[in-house]
């Protein structure tokens, strides 16, 4: 399955000169949420990330993903693993899970995410799994950003990754894309300015 081209195709992969949320430029940019709008598309990148989950032996008895990126891929997750979803949402900053959501104790989750970049969130909704009695047997996304080492990958963690390095990280793809500071940026040398995916209100 060629995951570049589907996210390609799809127009989740961007590619122009862009301002990331960090301040570098790149010229490629994941719109993640676009890669799942159509539902076939979701559910094929979901099968295949269960069907990697499943190869592994690991007992799954829950999804759980941060909002609101992760809510689509970890859904379409749980569906493809057969196993209940729930989420973790941020209120004033904090990551909390509610809305009758229950963690038993033991139980055992997979927190999915659309794409992990340092999986930041990631390891927040973990760590609130945890402080209900839950327990992390895996990480997953669809995308990887390359900071984190996935299952399968020659990718080495990076410094920033945040999830921890004994859980494993299934996801479908690395992206790695080569950022620069603005003032080392080829594309600002060559007199274009880079633009803020977000900023036209997608
Ligand atoms: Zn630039």
């Amino acid at each position: 399955m060629n995951i570049e081209q589907i996210y390609k195709d799809a127009q989740a992969l961007l590619e122009g000169h862009f301002k990331l949320s960090s301040g570098n430029h790149s010229k490629y940019y994941l719109q993640s949420a676009k890669v799942l709008e159509d539902p076939k598309t979701a559910k094929l990148l979901a099968d295949e990330l269960a069907k990697q989950i499943k190869a592994s032996g690991i007992q799954v008895d829950a999804v759980c993903s941060p909002a609101l990126g992760g809510l689509v891929a970890g859904f379409a997750l749980a569906t493809a693993l057969d196993v209940r979803f729930i989420f973790a949402e941020r209120v004033e900053g904090e990551m909390t899970i509610r809305r009758g959501f229950e963690v038993k104790e033991g139980e055992k989750y997979i927190i999915c995410e659309d794409i992990i970049t340092t999986g930041g969130s990631a390891l927040e909704a973990a760590k609130q799994v945890e402080l209900s009695g839950g327990e992390i047997v895996a990480y997953a996304a669809l995308a990887n950003r390359g900071f984190c080492s996935r299952v399968g990958s020659s990718i080495e963690a990076k410094a920033n990754c945040k999830l921890p390095l004994n859980k494993p990280l299934f996801a479908l793809e690395d992206f790695t894309f080569e950022m620069y500071a603005p003032e080392d940026c080829p594309m600002c040398k060559e007199g274009s300015v880079a633009y803020k995916p977000g900023s036209r209100g997608n």
